[in-house]
């Protein structure tokens, strides 16, 4: 089965290994790609995800190369740290922005392919920070916890179709974004995974690869951490 797949800012980090594992089991894929080129050997269309009409427009390029989309995986986000008595409406408006209506908007596009084949595969990437709250992180944790809510609320629209919403919820994982968790905030964090170490894209990857897998198919509406036992009971 080779299914045509769209990953929201696929061009490096998380976003690229998920690529890379749904190209390697034989999957069409495209990535979006903003800043960089497209990946090596990937198909690419330019997505700006807190543009409405650049999602739109993304979303059709990607249905035109591959064919209706049967996998989404929303995986596009920014953070801008600081506490919240000195944050900018901007740095928390990009955030909410970027992290959730990104995501939603996404899903909007992809659901007309998908209700019409009466399947479908929605996988948002959050974070597990958005369950168990993070210091500087107020505007990125609202995000992040909105996806849960929204995923839950529709799985239950898309259920009836045939459609599963899910989300994996990171936690710490070695890539661009985490260059900026550093020193004792990095040490504490390791220190509340059970496996003390980060994770790699690639683990993030498989958890994303079986949620949209066909062995996944009664799973819907569910939050999947991948955070080597870090934040456990949230
Ligand atoms: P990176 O910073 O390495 O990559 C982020 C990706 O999102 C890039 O492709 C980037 O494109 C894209 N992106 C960001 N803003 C926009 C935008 N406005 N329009 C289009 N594309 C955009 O991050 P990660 O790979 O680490 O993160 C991927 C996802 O995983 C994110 O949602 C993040 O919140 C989540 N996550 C990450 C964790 C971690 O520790 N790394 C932990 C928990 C969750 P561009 O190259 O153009 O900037």
């Amino acid at each position: 089965m080779s299914r045509s797949v769209l990953v929201t800012g696929g061009n490096r980090g998380i976003g690229l290994a998920i690529a890379h594992k749904f190209a390697d089991s034989g999957d069409k894929v495209v990535v979006t790609h903003r800043s960089g080129p497209p990946p090596e050997g990937i198909s690419g269309v330019f997505c700006e995800i807190t543009d409405p009409a650049s999602v739109a427009t993304a979303v059709e390029e990607a249905r035109n190369l591959h064919g209706p989309i049967e996998v989404l995986v929303a995986n596009a986000g920014i953070t801008r740290d600081g506490l919240l008595l000195g944050m900018s409406d901007e740095d928390f408006v990009e955030v909410v922005t970027t992290n959730l209506l990104g995501a939603v908007r996404a899903a909007r596009e992809v659901l007309t392919d998908m209700a019409k084949a009466r399947c479908g595969r929605i996988v948002f990437v959050s974070s597990v920070s958005g369950l168990a709250g993070a210091p500087g992180q107020t505007n990125y944790t609202a995000a992040k916890a909105g996806l849960l809510g929204f995923a839950r609320s529709l799985a239950k629209e898309m259920g009836p179709r045939g459609i599963t919403v899910n989300v994996v919820s990171p936690g710490l994982i070695d890539t661009d974004m985490a260059q900026g968790v550093t020193g004792a905030r990095r040490d504490q964090l390791l220190k509340e995974t059970s496996l003390r170490r980060a994770g790699t894209p690639d683990e993030v990857a498989g958890a994303v690869h079986y949620l949209a897998s066909e062995s996944a198919g009664y799973i819907t509406g569910a939050n999947l951490p991948v955070s080597g036992g870090g934040m456990l009971g949230n």
